[in-house]
Formats: structure tokens, sequence, C-alpha cells
């Protein structure tokens, strides 16, 4: 089957998730080290304030904390972590498949050009994306959502020891309880 957005969805664009707990808080598109000065410059062009924060993150020594970044994430707009900046959810202009369209659809992150693509080989595609809900899965209309995913993996592949992931402290107010903020080693 092709895989095709469905009919006036921007879910993707507007829901955040905890990623991998609640502890972490939600978490924003994934932009790695060098898309960040783009994304910056894009969101000036477009008078678009936007909050860049670490997401992973990298060191030889465990009782450090990380000497390089691997990734970056762009944060929501809402206080509770949902919805992308670049998303336009006001002119009523419609996408290509009648959702809201992305403001920097042609200069969006590789994160964006991948979804809702999580593996290749299987084929396996996220199941909270609404196509994936309805369909379950699709092998055909990927070939751009895999060299997407290719580059990532190409560029989050490291040789340092220790990998660190950052708490957003961001999320819905009944959650907050269960925020941390800034750098956990992963075990
Ligand atoms: S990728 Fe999935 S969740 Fe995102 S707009 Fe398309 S159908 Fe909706
Ligand atoms: S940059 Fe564009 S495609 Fe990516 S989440 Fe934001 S609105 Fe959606």
């Amino acid at each position: 089957m092709e895989f095709r957005c469905l009919d006036e969805c921007s879910q993707c664009c507007i829901e955040r998730e905890y990623y991998p707990t609640k502890k972490f808080g939600k978490i924003g598109v994934l932009i790695l080290p060098d898309e960040k000065k783009r994304m910056e410059k894009l969101a000036k062009e477009n008078n678009l304030e936007i909050k860049i924060l670490p997401r992973i993150g990298v060191s030889e020594d465990r009782n450090s904390t990380p000497t390089k970044i691997l990734g970056y994430q762009m944060m929501g707009i809402e206080k509770n972590g949902n919805t992308c900046p670049f998303l336009d959810t006001k002119s009523g202009i419609k996408s290509p498949h009648n959702g809201f369209p992305c403001k920097i659809y042609n200069d969006r992150p590789l994160a964006c050009r991948t979804y809702p693509l999580i593996d290749s080989d299987p084929i396996t595609l996220d199941e909270k994306c609404k196509f994936c809900k309805e369909h379950k899965t699709a092998d055909e209309n990927l070939n751009s959502e895999m060299e997407s995913l290719l580059r990532i993996k190409e560029q989050m592949n490291t040789q340092y020891p220790s990998i660190w992931r950052f708490a957003t402290e961001i999320g819905e107010m009944e959650d907050s309880h269960q925020f941390e903020s800034g750098w956990f080693l992963e075990e």
C-alpha cells in the first residue's frame, strides 16, 4: 500500500509526545546540529520566535556533562509543548492534503521529511501517525522518507561511550510533578 497523508490531518505537526517517559517532558522536532542555524534564520524571516533546546548529547566520561550535542529539538509554541511554530494554523491556506500547511515546507528539517518512518528494514511506521492507525503500514511512496532517515542515522551515529538525554520540563500541567530538567545519562 502507498503511504499518503490522510485528508485534513496535521497531527504530527501539532501533537508532541513524552519521550521516553514523562520525566523527560515532551520532545520537540528533532533538529540536527547543521540545521539549527538554518531554522533560526527561517524563524527570523517568518517573524517567528522559536525555542530550540538540546536533545541528545555525548561525552567520553560518564561523570561529566555532554561535550558534544548530536541533536537539538524545536519546541512547540503552546504551554503544553504542542504545535510547531512553523505550522500555519491561521491564514486559512491548506496543504496539498487539506491540512494546515508548513510555512517552511521546502526547507523543513530532516525529521519532518522522515516521519512517519521510524525504521526501514523492515519498514516500520510510527503507530501514532493517523495513516498508521487506519492502515497499519505501507510499502510504497516512502523513498524520500527512507533517504532522510538514512541521513539522520548517519549524523546521529556516535563512537562516544556516554550518551545523554535532555529533559525539557515541558508538557501538560497535570503531569508537571513528574518533570525533571537538564541532562540525564542513558543507562
Ligand atoms: S504523517 Fe501521519 S500524522 Fe502526519 S499528517 Fe500525515 S497522516 Fe497525519
Ligand atoms: S517544520 Fe513544518 S513539517 Fe516540520 S513539524 Fe513544523 S510545521 Fe510540521
